[in-house]
């Protein structure tokens, strides 16, 4: 296996290294578009991972990028020229708003009243129209967001818009001021990490709360975008999101609302399984009965276990050569905690896992660290050096 080759070729020094193993981000990429009906668009969250050559090569799969900053902006639309781009997340900064416009984003997520009357303020910028997708902060049947570990919506957040503030908003929109503004429509992003069946139960409710209230207003929505968040289990690394039964799903919801165009944005579901975190282990010791094994690296490169309060999934590949004279430390008891360089006691990538053997000198490859990984860790902290990224494919 090339990423196992790339892994063994490497000396202790080159470690820990990033591995992105583009070919299999292409080939689940297009199986996720394929899964889904022809009227539901396909964007990428950009931030669960910007990196350039991910974003490329979702390229072909995607139907634009969703960001979420300015910076995100410039740096996307570098990476990625020709594909169109949508501007969402709270707390946009007149200059933000001023430029994209300029650079030519013209969907936008809008996120509350004051920043649709910003908008409606420098759009003269845009030589053209701007789609506004009004961002709805749901009340859900009971139950529907329980699952998750990060809910957006459904309760008080600092996201979106309350129902009563949509209809505001609607109002506004045809109000003197507001003419360079196209109201499209909806888009709710209300929790991540829910299995296909709950996602879809959330979908459908977005979906005929805003048709809802389109008809009490007497307008016509052209699009809902009912967000990311499908589950990827860490626990699992062989387990996928249900892509078939979800797109099932919205093709039935799609059957009842003809004209209707559906958007969904995943980021982790798209790229989790793509990247790779491997690195040396650098000692192993006994504390108080149990074993820790010490890496080179951890969680201020790949902080998402820490954060999230899962056990990163790895495999061991063991290193047969033992430099030194005396004995190799090697793990006892047949489980280990996996630990960083840091000094702090929360710098753990996996607890308590059974192994059948790992010692000082064998190599650690944890999967599932292509989003939410290196772009959301605290890198300079303790300033150790940073990984080395590979590509394959
Ligand atoms: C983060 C985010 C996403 C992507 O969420 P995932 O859990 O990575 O799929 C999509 N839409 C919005 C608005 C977000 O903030």
């Amino acid at each position: 296996m090339p990423l196992h080759d790339l892994i063994s070729g490497l000396t202790p020094d080159q470690f820990p290294v990033y591995v992105y193993d583009l070919a299999a981000l292409r080939e689940h990429a297009a199986a996720v578009r394929a899964a889904l009906p022809e009227r539901v668009e396909l964007y990428y969250a950009a931030k669960a991972n910007p990196e350039p050559a991910i974003l490329a090569a979702l390229g072909s799969a995607v139907d634009g990028y969703e960001v979420s900053s300015g910076g995100e902006l410039a740096h996307v639309r570098a990476a990625v020229p020709d594909h169109p781009l949508a501007f969402g997340g709270p707390g946009k900064t007149p200059a933000e708003i001023e430029s994209a416009l300029r650079l030519g984003v013209r969907r936008w997520h809008v996120e509350s009243e004051h920043e649709l009357r910003l908008l409606a303020a420098l759009a003269s910028a845009a030589d053209g129209p701007v789609d506004v997708l009004l961002r709805a902060n749901l009340p859900v049947a009971d139950g529907s967001l329980d699952s998750v570990k990060l809910a957006m919506g459904g309760r008080p957040t600092s996201f979106g818009l309350d129902p009563a503030l949509v209809s505001r908003c609607v109002r506004l929109l045809a109000e003197p001021g507001f003419e360079r503004l196209r109201l499209v429509g909806v888009h709710a992003h209300l929790a991540s990490g829910l299995a296909a069946e709950a996602q879809l139960a959330v979908a459908e409710q977005v979906v005929e709360w805003s048709l809802a209230m389109a008809e009490r207003h007497g307008i016509t929505l052209e699009e809902v975008n009912v967000g990311g968040g499908m589950a990827v289990d860490y626990a699992d690394p062989a387990a996928r999101f249900d892509w078939t039964a979800f797109g099932t799903g919205l093709a039935k919801l799609l059957d009842r609302h003809p004209g209707l165009t559906l958007r969904i944005e995943p980021g982790r579901a798209l790229t989790s399984y793509c990247g790779y975190y491997a690195t040396e282990v650098l000692d192993v010791k006994q504390s108080h009965g149990e074993d820790f094994a010490i890496v080179r690296g951890g969680t201020h490169h790949l902080r998402t276990p820490a954060t999230r309060g899962h056990d990163q999934p790895f495999t061991v590949l063991p290193v047969a050569d033992w430099p030194h004279p005396w004995e190799r430390p090697a793990v006892t008891t047949g489980r280990v905690t996996v630990a960083g360089q840091l000094c702090t006691p929360k710098d753990v990538l996996a607890a308590g896992i059974p192994v059948a053997e790992l010692r000082a000198g064998d190599r650690v490859v944890f999967a599932m660290a292509g989003a939410y990984a290196w772009n959301i860790s605290h890198h300079e902290f303790l300033m150790h050096p940073r990984p080395g990224f590979h590509f394959l494919g």
